[in-house]
């Protein structure tokens, strides 16, 4: 494909999410949007468990979205990548890295519940990558739906502006279509075929005047940001349709407002002018400023015109295994072109890759492809040594991208197979599971021989660990929940072993001297020999490092990982006859935890950043349910008729926050958290706890 005819084609294209709290419709909406494009011949129900973009097992059973699925469609004459996510904070990783590949978004509203809780936190992770978005609001067919209060909660809830595009003719059992505010006409869909056709008229008489005004407002609302057309304006100039779809564009792209839509995904109304709008409103890749990235070389940031004649750049955002358990990597590439014989790089693991086969994603289902370019999303097979968030580059021209974000798994449980086959099965599902979710951790407790799996929160390992037990038939017994705490010390200590013994005929011989103090708090550990070659030669040295690099990973109170440790070799000796490695090791490891227990030993619990969100009138309300968890209140910031709250508070006192935010504030206050450090744990009863639990 040359330059022109690329140019031509991204022009049309459009990578977009749709956003929501649960429940909202968003996969209701899909499943149109697939429909009407022709992607799908037949209309799935999410309470059906039908429907096509909640695929796996799991999401059938809950009715929720889980992984994000990616599916294209054409529409009209572009074509729309979309990414359908999951509106739960515990799946938060999966609408980070959507977001991060995305360049713009469908926000889908309740009718009835307008913003609701989740809706803000998403709406916040977008404003954080800057995401322009198009608002629907649904459910105008549900008894209790009211536009203008929903579009109002954007305003009070979001801080956002809406720019509202079309009114609804009818709410409730009466809603009947929807009125453009562009064309003044009013829309209808065709009942028999689904919606799929529609159909425009006048609008109806009562709904003139409102009509006259919105559109005013409209009008008056883009006319601002072009000086030119202003003044026209002023001097009492209407612009004409493309004028005004022309300065939406522009609004819509700089975030000065969000473009308003409504209907009913349910009952199949509004969901093409919905699509349209997503093309002529919403970026494509083209639009968009270059791409940046460090050079791997020189750390300086460079920058990456997203054209198809710039080298080669695409991100590794998403592994997932298909269902004959082969790795699909999801790429999203910002320049140049990949085909089968296209050279790739992997600057952050220094390695050459080679790809097996192109793929164009359609939720579980794929189509081969010979070649992609820059602006497109799609999957390939065949990397072998590439890892989500890495870049794939040419080689001639190294960048590095910034990763997605992941935070630091903070709650695990243990899960123990019943029978020797389920081991095995489960050590399989557990490799691909981590492959697939950058969030879900696997340690093998050492002591016990227990496999501990840890996550982002209670429903997130709830969901793998039904995964393990349906979708790949592990019989297995899961513990409960427990927060992932770490030790350290807080003193220092030397301790010496030496190790002599006869058996069997054969002497055996080591002898280690450590000292261990602490390291700079977030330094993590470091082990650093001063002994010289001739004292213990290099192949003891290198085992003792070894074997005290594995024992940092469980502590000596109650066997959790070892931070911010430093471990210093003073001394040592060796018999040329007699010493051997394994010997080294298992000394190295019992003075290690020896000197450990002499400098006082300590346990650290994950401290969370929180942000709390209420209307104001719940300020003090909120701050209450904080106390009470021994949070500490950092900040609270007013913004508009919001005020945020943030503090600080230990995990372990945050289990069933959500519950008691909802019920001190109405159902009005939201919440994020995430891992900030880890901090001593000073209470005695706390510590006491910790070992009952265990
Ligand atoms: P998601 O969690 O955002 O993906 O929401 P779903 O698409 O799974 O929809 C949640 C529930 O709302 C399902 O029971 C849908 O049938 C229902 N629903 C979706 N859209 C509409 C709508 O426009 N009107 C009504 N009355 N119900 C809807
Ligand atoms: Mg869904």
């Amino acid at each position: 494909m040359d330059k022109k005819l690329w140019e031509e084609r991204i022009k049309k294209i459009r990578n977009i999410g749709i956003m929501a709290h649960i429940d909202a419709g968003k996969t209701t909406l899909t499943e149109r949007f697939l429909y009407y494009s022709g992607r799908i011949h037949k209309i799935g129900e999410v309470d059906e468990g039908t429907a096509t973009m909640d695929w796996m097992e799991e999401e059938k059973e809950r009715g929720i979205t889980i992984t994000s699925a990616a599916t294209y469609a054409p529409w009209r004459d572009g074509i729309i990548n979309l990414i359908d996510t999951p509106g739960h904070v515990d799946f938060t990783a999966e609408v980070e890295r959507s977001l991060r590949v995305l360049d713009g978004a469908i926000a889908v509203f309740c009718g009835v519940g307008g913003v609701e809780p989740q809706s803000e936190t998403v709406w916040r992770q977008a404003d954080k990558y800057n995401v322009p978005r198009l608002a629907f609001i649904n459910k105008m067919d549900r008894v209790g739906a009211d536009f203008f209060s929903a579009v109002d909660s954007m305003i009070t809830k979001l801080a956002a502006k809406p720019l509202i595009m079309q009114l609804p003719i009818g709410e409730e059992e009466n809603f009947k279509g929807v009125i453009d505010l562009l064309k003044m006409k009013a829309i209808y869909w065709n009942e028999e075929d689904l919606g799929e056709t529609y159909f425009y008229e006048e609008i109806p008489d009562d709904l003139i005047d409102l009509a006259m005004e919105y559109r005013e407002k409209l009008i008056e609302n883009v006319v601002e940001l072009d000086d030119r057309i202003l003044e026209e304006y002023l001097d009492g100039k209407i612009p004409d349709e493309k004028t005004l779809k022309k300065l939406i564009r522009k609004g819509t792209l700089k975030k000065e407002f969000f473009p308003v839509f409504c209907g009913s995904a349910l009952k199949n109304k509004g969901v093409q002018p919905l699509f349209d709008a997503v093309l002529d409103y919403l970026p494509a890749p083209i639009d968009l400023p270059p791409i940046e990235g460090i050079d791997p070389k020189t750390r300086e940031v460079i920058q990456r015109e997203r054209t198809i004649d710039a080298p080669f750049t695409a991100l590794m955002f998403k592994i997932q295994y298909d269902p004959e358990k082969r790795k699909l990597f999801y790429l999203r590439i910002y320049s140049g072109k990949l085909d089968l014989n296209t050279p790739i790089y992997n600057p952050v693991r220094n390695e050459m890759e080679r790809i097996g086969r192109l793929f164009r994603m359609h939720s579980n289902k794929r189509e081969r492809i010979k070649e992609a370019y820059a602006g497109d999303i799609i999957a390939v097979i065949g990397l072998k040594n590439t890892y989500t968030g890495d870049t794939l580059c040419s080689k001639d021209a190294p960048i590095i991208l910034e990763r997605v974000q992941f935070p630091e798994p903070v709650i695990f449980v243990s899960i123990e197979p019943k029978t020797s086959l389920d081991q095995e099965k489960l050590s399989k599902a557990l490799e691909s599971l981590s492959e697939e979710d950058p969030t879900f951790k696997i340690k093998v407790d050492k002591e016990t021989g227990q496999t501990i799996i840890s996550g982002m929160g209670e429903l997130h390992l709830e969901v793998l660990t039904h995964r393990i037990q349906k979708d790949f038939k592990v019989n297995a017994k899961v513990g409960k929940p427990q927060v992932a705490y770490r030790e350290s010390i807080k003193g220092s200590a030397e301790h010496e072993i030496k190790f002599v013994k006869v058996s069997a005929g054969t002497t055996h011989y080591a002898h280690v001297v450590l000292k261990v103090e602490p390291n700079e708090r977030g330094k993590g550990n470091i082990f650093i020999n001063k002994v010289s070659e001739d004292i213990l030669p290099s192949q003891f040295v290198a085992a003792i490092e070894e074997s005290i690099t594995n024992s940092f990973q469980s502590g000596i109170i109650l066997g959790y990982p070892i931070v911010d440790i430093k471990v210093t070799l003073i001394n040592g000796s060796y018999d040329i006859q007699n010493s051997n490695e394994v010997d080294f090791k298992i000394v190295a490891s019992r003075t290690f935890y020896e000197a450990c227990r002499k400098a006082n030993p300590i346990l650290l619990e994950p401290i969370m950043d929180i942000e709390v969100t209420v209307p104001k009138e719940f300020l003090g309300d909120a701050i209450q349910t904080i106390q009470q968890r021994k949070g500490i209140i950092k900040q609270v910031i007013e913004k508009k008729n919001l005020q945020i709250i943030k503090c600080q508070a230990p995990l372990s006192k945050m289990f069933g926050y959500a519950t008691d935010l909802r019920s001190a504030t109405q159902g009005r206050g939201t919440f994020t958290m995430q891992l900030s450090h880890y901090e001593e744990v000073k209470n005695k009863e706390d510590i006491f706890n910790i070992y009952t639990d265990v």
